[in-house]
């Protein structure tokens, strides 16, 4: 038999009905991640039928008209607001349709642990470590959008995921890369791992350029259409950093094998370089519907909405190292993977105030990492336990009330 010609069977892949079949749980349903996840689904329903990829709960955070509609179209078993003062208006909006309403931070968390067999984590922020923590804990599969939860509570989620056995596959686009082309094997012969940049919409600017720069610059990206805080993440380069040390927690990948390089185009998402030279690429047309699909269907492959690539269109890729002095996040992001400790969860909470900071129009853009520096001084020595839920919680919350008064009187 020609050895190439492995069947279905050799990789022991499941039958596409049972995948088609599986109840999906979305939190975070109304943000930029929640709505491609519908649409992936919807477009699933449209090739593979109508009952393909039933969907058990919707969480959001405040837009409760968003969560209505979404509800009344995709019809889940259950909606969850975020903000208890919108609960009679979740009701009321869903009258006649038998779909429950619930409301509050706990409900969130409940909808996540409601029997799905595969859960979407799309809220934005360390708001999302408990709910992805109680999909976690049910074993089940967790496509995990959210980056902010690794980087602030790595260890907890390694133990967690661990003990559960659940299958996180990651939505980030350059991680699921990653993930696709280490095809489910650990990164144990992994030389250098190396996640590309798009560069943001600031990537030519100068310093002084980006210290007048304007909310509407910041959240402007050039390939990608995302939530506000993780465009400016993008702009600042923090976002790299977060992905670097969200690729070090789930790959269990020190940081010396880690590696940023930035490429405009967007369209190689990941570089897996092997002991023996070997480099190993994903590519993609730039569209989050592409591992949103992946990760709904993993290990089988369905049909996605999402562009189709066109090198030809393309026409030129290209490639340069990040400028760690114009774009200081990074530099920050890499000084805290290779601190360890709580340093992540202070640089995550930190950048998280800053960021709704400068989104609210109070500080720079430029005050950012400062105020995520000051805040990593202060916050130092602080000595809570990494490995435990209570002990994050406790730093994030601390570095929370530290970048709060730094970003005053900016
Ligand atoms: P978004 O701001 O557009 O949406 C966030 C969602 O979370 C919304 O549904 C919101 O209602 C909900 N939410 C926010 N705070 C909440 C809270 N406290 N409790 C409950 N729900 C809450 O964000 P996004 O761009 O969709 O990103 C979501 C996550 O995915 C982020 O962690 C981001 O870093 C990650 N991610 C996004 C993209 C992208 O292309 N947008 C790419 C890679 C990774
Ligand atoms: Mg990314």
């Amino acid at each position: 038999m020609n050895a190439l010609a492995a069947t279905r069977k050799d990789f022991d892949l499941p039958e596409l009905e049972p995948v088609l079949a599986r109840r999906v749980t979305i939190l975070g349903s109304t943000g930029s991640i929640g709505v491609s996840t519908l649409s992936v689904i919807a477009h699933a329903r449209e090739i593979y039928g109508p009952h393909a990829l039933p969907v058990e709960a919707l969480t959001a955070g405040s837009n409760v008209d968003v969560l209505i509609e979404q509800a009344r179209a995709i019809r889940p078993k259950l909606a969850v607001i975020g903000d208890e003062k919108l609960l009679a208006r979740l009701k009321e909006g869903l009258a006649g349709t038998g779909i429950e309403a619930a409301a509050g931070r706990a409900a969130v968390i409940d909808a996540a642990a409601r029997p799905s067999d595969v859960v979407m984590v799309a809220i934005m922020g360390a708001a999302a470590i408990e709910p992805a923590l109680a999909a976690i804990a049910r074993g089940v599969t967790v496509a995990l959008a959210n980056k902010e939860c690794v980087v602030a509570a790595g260890a907890v989620f390694r133990d967690a995921i661990m003990r559960s056995g659940a299958s996180v596959i990651p939505v980030d686009s350059e991680h699921n890369a990653v993930f696709q082309v280490l095809g489910g094997s650990d990164a144990q012969d992994v030389e250098r791992v190396t996640l590309t940049a798009s560069g943001g919409p600031f990537r030519d600017w100068t310093t002084e350029r980006m210290r007048a720069a304007t909310v509407k610059e910041a959240v402007a990206h050039p390939n990608w259409s995302m939530g506000a805080k993780i465009s400016v993440d993008s702009a600042s380069l923090m976002n790299k950093g977060l992905e670097l040390i969200e690729a070090h927690f789930l790959f269990a990948l020190p940081p010396d094998k880690l590696g940023v390089i930035v490429h405009p185009q967007s369209v190689v998402h990941c570089l897996v370089s092997y002991a023996d030279g070997s480099t190993l690429a994903h590519l993609s047309a730039p569209d989050m519907r592409t591992p949103i699909t992946h990760a709904l269907a993993w290990p089988r492959r369905i049909a996605s909405p999402s562009r189709r690539l066109d090198l030809a269109a393309v026409g030129q890729l290209t490639f340069y190292a990040p400028d760690q002095e114009r774009f200081p996040c990074l530099r920050i992001a890499l000084d805290c993977m290779r601190a360890g400790g709580l340093a992540p969860t202070t640089l995550n909470a930190a950048n998280e105030i800053a960021v709704e900071a400068f989104l609210q129009g109070r500080i720079g853009f430029l005050d950012i990492p400062r105020v995520v520096e000051q805040t990593l001084d202060k916050a130092a020595g602080g000595n809570s336990e990494t490995h435990t839920l209570e002990g994050i919680l406790g730093a994030d919350a601390r570095a929370r009330v530290l970048a709060g008064e730094m970003s005053k009187g900016a």
